[in-house]
């Protein structure tokens, strides 16, 4: 093949985005060719163009992806991981970590920790040329990627957050093995807390407390399924408090902060379950009191990324619920390739749950 690709190279914090253009590199064994149809801006990725997280550079960043199939080698997969035939210009996502399927992690249920995983959007550019990131015209997919067939239903933007952010809440609602009638709280209203409060609408829980402290975002929580949504420390368990007197069944912490994670221990019931998902970028230690985890019989869960079948839980959530919840109005914003740094100042206002790349 010939025709051309482009990229927008990260080269570090204080660097400006390089454009690059390249012949779009011929595909090896088990390998799949895809155009990129949208990658959202994650945290994530905000999180390592500031500098709280380190990335080996040039690197095109980008893992919320969702792509359409340009081109199969005659050894790539031919089903998705639901069973689903894969053809040409279908439209899919895939798992954020090619895994090996061999190693200790793959086979102890940790694929997205594979000791010879591919971590799409966050490595150096590859030498082989091909390239692996959203933030680009077009993905190669390696073997060990699993990939999920997006139904008709689903569009771009519904489906780029796919492969982290709601296959992130996916795994940890898979976590919290929360049952009908439970009393559910979730930290943060950002992109996952957000779609945390709608997943766990679905599981019918007796009551559903967001805490944010942004005005704009309690708002949404509650057009999310919230049942109730309240700034931070403002919440005092009380025998008198006829909602939630003891303290709620199940916490996720969707913030990322310290701050986050203390509420979560202050308002988790005894014998309750806290499921920590935001705390993915370097921070200062946590004051925490043990005792307290001891007394109350804590199980304190950290999630991060997700196996297969997450990804497949939340491509069918998106399915089944995307017309219930407002997700497309959670990416207000949309940018060519071209205009990357405009694209990452409207990512970095909070105001904009997601911003995304239609390259
Ligand atoms: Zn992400
Ligand atoms: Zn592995």
């Amino acid at each position: 093949m010939s025709s051309d690709s482009q990229a927008a190279l990260f080269h570090g914090p204080n660097s400006t985005w390089e454009l690059r253009s390249a012949p779009i590199a011929p595909i090896c064994d088990g390998q799949i060719l895809t155009r990129v149809l949208a990658c959202t801006i994650c945290g994530s990725d905000l999180h390592t163009i500031c500098g709280r997280r380190h990335a080996h550079t040039p690197a095109i960043l980008g893992h919320e992806i969702v792509g359409q199939i340009i081109e199969l080698s005659p050894t790539a997969p031919r089903y998705d991981i639901a069973g689903n035939p894969l053809e040409r210009n279908d439209r899919i996502v895939w798992t954020v970590v090619a895994n090996c399927g061999q190693c200790f992690f793959c086979q102890h249920d940790l694929p997205q920790k594979c000791q010879n995983g591919y971590k799409y959007g966050h490595q150096q550019v590859s030498q082989d040329s091909s390239w692996h990131g959203g933030f680009a015209t077009h993905c190669t997919l390696l073997p060990g990627t699993q990939i999920v067939k997006v139904p008709d239903r689903v569009d771009d933007l519904e489906a780029a957050p796919l492969s982290c952010a709601t296959a992130t809440i996916a795994a940890a609602v898979r976590t919290a093995n929360t049952i009908e009638h439970d009393s559910v709280l979730v930290i943060g209203a950002g992109m996952l807390g957000l779609t945390a409060c709608a997943f766990f609408k679905t599981c019918s829980p007796r009551i559903l407390f967001c805490i944010e402290p942004d005005e704009h975002r309690r708002r949404l929580a509650l057009q999310f399924g919230a049942s109730h949504c309240v700034t931070p420390n403002s919440l005092q368990l009380s025998p008198d408090d006829s909602l939630c007197p003891i303290g709620f069944d199940t916490v996720i912490e969707c913030s990322g902060t310290n701050a986050g994670t203390l509420e979560a221990i202050r308002l988790v019931r005894t014998g309750g379950r806290i499921i920590l998902v935001g705390a993915v970028f370097p921070a200062d230690p946590a004051p925490i009191v043990i005792e307290q985890l001891v007394r109350k019989h804590l199980t304190i869960c950290g999630v991060h990324n997700y196996q297969a079948k997450d990804l497949i839980s939340a491509t069918e959530f998106m399915h089944k619920n995307n017309h219930k919840f407002p997700f497309k109005r959670l990416v207000e914003h949309t940018f060519p390739l071209e205009r990357i740094e405009d694209a990452i100042l409207c990512a970095q206002n909070p105001q904009n749950i997601r911003v995304a790349i239609l390259p």
